[in-house]
């Protein structure tokens, strides 16, 4: 039985405090301010009681002292692009916003760390980090507009995780402020610490529900030589998915292995330009980096292993200008299919990557079974791929065969020993389904740990799981 806090909490003495605490104009009540941040990028809305805005970890601090004495619901919320419904204040209370704190607080090149605030958008953070020759892996595809507290709580990832990893291997040392108001440090800027339990490692992708990060301090690695970016093309998804597997199993690993199928290539196609093979049945987008001596061995082996498993072309990006489009193409598809349905369901399903083919086909045949146009996107490398669902939400019989289809999907996710996310993280949208992927064991000691950290449920309630 879900466990949901009664809305309308936040009473005018309450929103008397929240003014006091981080001053007037962080304090939004309007409506039509509240209706700005009911949703995220999915499709359930509920509408907050009040959104702030804190500007130091005090404020914050004080704040969940207030919400934690008077049992109001918070939700923490970066740009709230998140695709499992984690920003949804579904509970009604408090929105506390953290993108007034976005500053960069240290880069120390001896130690190779930086320190920023959670409000920090990832691009923002990269583009300081170039001029200096350093180079801050997780890349998630919306970085352009997400934040760094955001990505800490998700765990993202990104086209480079392939070969560098996702944001959990780059997190040193955080800071923490918990339900009750209590401030945490923990690590800091050492690369070894084994010092008792890795709650750092527990705070990465705990989506808001057990702490709200207020600093981060990561690992950051110098620049990269040299790079080479390559197109293959292919007449059968699933040759391109075979190919995937040949490459790493040659030993190969890429910075990149990016797939994209028909139905998403003409969505790039439309919005983009890149000149994207619109008769492809599917591309990879591959990159390799390192010392520039050693890339051009390596783009060799990759073009032979993708002509051996069927590519009718693989191309070579000439010119910067090239890759970037191609970039451009990848880094908008998903806000491109618009122009092919106007909602869309993207799961983020993950199987071993040998499995990469029968998961593609499933998809495929899932997509003809509901009649539902289904894109494939993968980060295919990491065997972490996007089925993705495109509907007109309006449409009642649409939407129940959107459920049917989602359910499907994650069912064939875990027949081939895979995962229900491989970064989107489970939200309140993917909640319902843990129980099918985890055993009651697990489902009993991952409630204790929420119930650990916030007994009274008050920290973005029902996201993961529901507790009593
Ligand atoms: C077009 C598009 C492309 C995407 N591509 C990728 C991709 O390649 N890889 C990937 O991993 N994801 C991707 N995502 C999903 C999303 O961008 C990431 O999950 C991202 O990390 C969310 O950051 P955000 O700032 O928007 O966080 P939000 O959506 O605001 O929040 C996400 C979660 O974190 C919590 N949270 C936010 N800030 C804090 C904080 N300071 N302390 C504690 N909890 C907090 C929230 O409560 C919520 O549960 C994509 C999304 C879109 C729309």
């Amino acid at each position: 039985m879900t466990a949901v806090i009664e809305s309308k909490k936040v009473t005018p003495e309450i929103i008397e405090q929240l003014r006091q605490i981080v001053g007037k104009s962080e304090v939004l009540t309007a409506q039509e301010d509240l209706i700005m941040y009911a949703y995220d990028a999915t499709l359930p809305e509920h509408r907050p009681e009040v959104v702030i805005f804190p500007h130091t970890v005090e404020q914050v601090s004080a704040v969940m002292k207030l919400a934690s004495a008077h049992k109001v619901p918070v939700v923490p919320r970066g740009a709230s692009t998140n695709l499992s419904g984690g920003t949804v204040p579904m509970s009604g209370g408090i929105v506390m916003t953290l993108t007034k704190m976005n500053k960069i607080l240290e880069i120390d090149q001896q130690n190779l760390t930086a320190t920023v605030e959670p409000g920090l958008i990832n691009a923002e953070f990269q583009a300081a980090l170039t001029p200096l020759g350093l180079f801050y892996p997780p890349d998630p595809a919306s970085m352009n507009v997400c934040t760094m507290g955001g990505n800490v709580a998700e765990n993202a990832g990104g086209p480079k995780c392939l070969k560098y990893g996702v944001t959990r291997d780059y997190i040193l040392g955080l800071e923490v402020v918990l339900p009750n108001g209590d401030i945490l440090h923990t690590g800091g800027k050492v690369m070894k610490n084994v010092t008792g339990y890795d709650l750092t490692r527990l705070f990465v992708g705990s989506e808001g529900t057990l702490g709200i990060v207020t600093k981060i301090t990561v690992r950051l690695l110098p620049v990269v030589e040299a790079k080479r970016t390559l197109l293959a093309v292919y007449d059968e998804v699933v040759d391109a998915g075979e190919s995937v597997s040949a490459i790493i199993a040659q030993g190969i690993i890429p910075t990149t292995l990016e797939l994209m199928d028909n139905l998403l290539i003409n969505a790039a196609e439309d919005y983009a330009g890149a000149g994207l093979p619109r008769d492809a049945q599917a591309i990879l987008l591959i990159e390799v980096d390192g010392y520039d001596v050693a890339l051009d061995r390596q783009v060799e082996a990759i073009i032979k292993i993708c002509k051996e498993n069927k590519a009718r072309e693989v191309r070579l990006a000439k010119t910067q200008a090239e890759v970037d489009k191609l970039w451009v193409a990848r880094r908008t598809v998903i806000g491109a299919v618009a122009r092919i349905r106007p909602s869309y369901d993207m799961q983020d399903v993950t199987v071993p990557r040998s499995m990469l083919p029968l998961a593609i086909k499933a998809m495929q045949e899932i997509s003809k079974k509901y009649n539902i146009p289904i894109g494939v996107l993968a980060h295919a490398g990491d065997g972490n791929f996007h089925p993705l669902m495109m509907f007109d939400q309006r449409n009642k019989d649409e939407l129940e065969r959107i459920e049917k289809a989602r359910k499907e999907i994650f069912d064939k996710a875990l027949e081939l020993n895979g995962t229900l996310s491989g970064e989107h993280g489970i939200g309140n949208s993917k909640r319902e389904y843990l129980k099918y992927e985890y055993s009651p064991e697990m489902m009993a000691i991952t409630k204790g740990v929420k119930k650990l950290f916030d007994p009274d449920n008050i920290l973005n309630p029902n996201k993961v799981v529901a507790v009593q």
